[in-house]
């Protein structure tokens, strides 16, 4: 159980004097009451963990070529494109739905309380390892090619999950570690929905704080989040436990203004969490760079260089560069200078978080003009692959696959949509900075000093983004898409 006095309700809190949400999603008619219920996340983990188990059983023993394999076609396809769509129109629904985390209460039985994660390891800096790594991962292994090695990935994750919720508290897999729920962490921050209190003077009497705690009757918050005192997605896996702890039915799923939390002074003033944000912006380009000629070029020029062929260690230092050492120097730098152009005697720390949240309406439209393609020129895919499953094993509903189903948009029209995409992504970046700049400069001249390093650097984010989305790139994981 945390103190009591660790999870106070303190109204000098940021954020936090707003009425009571308009919008609850938890108060609509059925949805409202089937999220509610005790059993209301196995509604949607039951499905994804049948998907999931199908995936595993195609990927070692259907075909072996990724565009005809259920679990290539779905997890590299599919499931990015719906994802991120999924967090544009509402909120962190993968994790809401999560199969990976069912064996939890499992775990949880196994362990009692479990360990506290260690103390060192409470920050997003093994999240952001974990998170590369994993991109890296897909890029040395050819993940998208490989259905075995998919459903490897998919078996890993429930035994990653199982085993540190079995050995330590805090769901420290989705808070600290898992990839997946990194890359949903900071894309929910732009989401229109939010976990929030309908009455804060209810949760200041609440002597038992279930929510947080757990009852009897249900689960507390896993990641250790406090209904009250939310601010941020950040951390959030949407699972709802909150609201089915709550004794007073308090908790409420509201609806918000695309990235509210952005604008205001939510997030905290951390070195991890701003790096964490601007590696998902870095990655979001260098992850689609990874696709296009020129980065072959690159790795050819550094075999070149270095004199070696080993794909590994060339893939190994190029990852490194573009998604560790580049945002490490860029952030530092512009946040050096924004200081020195605002006049400001303020710890480095302070300037380069200052703008982080900036950064995450253009890496999200970079993410999303990336999946989108790969989704509009690679869906119909599924069907085929599916009509092949289900003929494989001798079941004849759906006919004979047609592998010539074409794409879902004109082709012509993708590159134009995914531009206008980045640009909406890029103006809102500059509209949370102006807000931050408002808000913590005595005046508009400073703030617009302060801003330019930064605009600068989303300026360069934006334009490789659309250098690289004017690239012929390399299709993946389908027949159709790349
Ligand atoms: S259990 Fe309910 S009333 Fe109590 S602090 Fe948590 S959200 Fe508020
Ligand atoms: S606050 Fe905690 S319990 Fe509530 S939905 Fe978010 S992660 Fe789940």
């Amino acid at each position: 159980m945390i103190a009591l006095d660790e999870i106070e309700v303190r109204d000098e809190e940021p954020g936090l004097h707003r009425p009571p949400p308009r919008w609850d999603v938890l108060r609509a008619p059925v949805i409202g009451r089937l999220l509610r219920a005790r059993r209301g996340r196995l509604l949607l983990q039951l499905p994804l963990l049948l998907i999931a188990l199908l995936l595993i059983y195609d990927g070692f023993t259907g075909p072996p070529l990724a565009s005809q394999n259920l679990a290539t076609v779905s997890v590299w396809v599919h499931y990015r494109g719906l994802v991120i769509v999924a967090l544009l129109l509402f909120g962190n629904l993968f994790c809401m739905g999560c199969p990976f985390t069912i064996p939890r209460t499992v775990a949880l039985r196994l362990s009692g309380r479990g360990r506290r994660w260690p103390r060192a390891l409470r920050n997003k800096w093994l999240a952001v390892a974990a998170f590369v790594a994993f991109l890296y991962l897909y890029e040395w292994l050819d993940l998208w090619a490989g259905p075995e090695l998919t459903a490897a990935v998919i078996i890993g994750y429930f035994a990653g999950a199982f085993v540190l919720e079995a050995l330590f508290a805090e769901s420290p897999f989705c808070k600290y570690v898992c990839p997946l729920g990194t890359f949903n962490f900071v894309a929910s921050t732009v989401s229109p929905s939010q976990i929030t209190v309908r009455d804060r003077e209810v949760c200041r009497a609440c002597p038992g704080k279930e929510c947080v705690n757990g009852s009897p009757r249900a689960l507390g918050c896993g990641t250790e989040l406090f209904p009250p005192t939310v601010r941020s997605n950040l951390d959030c896996v949407f699972c709802l436990d909150c609201a089915r702890a709550c004794p007073y039915d308090n908790v409420a799923l509201a609806l918000r203004p695309p990235g509210r939390e952005l604008v205001e002074a939510t997030w905290p003033r951390r070195w991890d969490v701003s790096f964490l944000v601007m590696v998902f912006a870095f990655t979001a380009v260098s992850n689609a760079f990874g696709m296009v000629p020129p980065f072959y070029d690159l790795q050819l020029w550094l075999a070149g260089a270095l004199g070696t062929t080993n794909e590994p260690l060339l893939l190994a230092i190029t990852f490194a560069a573009l998604s560790l050492a580049l945002p490490a120097a860029a952030g530092l730098a512009a946040a050096g200078l924004s200081r020195t152009l605002a006049g400001r005697a303020e710890p480095l720390r302070v300037s380069f978080s200052r703008y982080a949240p900036a950064f995450a309406p253009l890496a999200f439209a970079v993410w999303l003009a990336h999946y989108a393609f790969h989704f509009i020129t690679g869906a119909t895919t599924l069907v085929p692959v599916l009509q092949s499953f289900l003929l494989a094993h001798g079941i004849a509903w759906l006919g004979e696959p047609n592998w010539a189903l074409g794409s879902l948009l004109p082709g012509d029209w993708i590159l134009p949509l995914q531009t206008a995409v980045v640009l909406i992504g890029f103006a809102a970046s500059l509209f949370v900075a102006q807000r931050i700049g408002q808000r913590d400069f005595e005046s508009p001249p400073v703030a617009m000093r302060a801003l330019l390093p930064w605009l600068i650097l989303w300026l360069g984010l934006a334009a490789a983004a659309l250098a690289t989305f004017n690239l012929p790139m390399e299709m993946r994981g389908a027949l159709l898409g790349g």
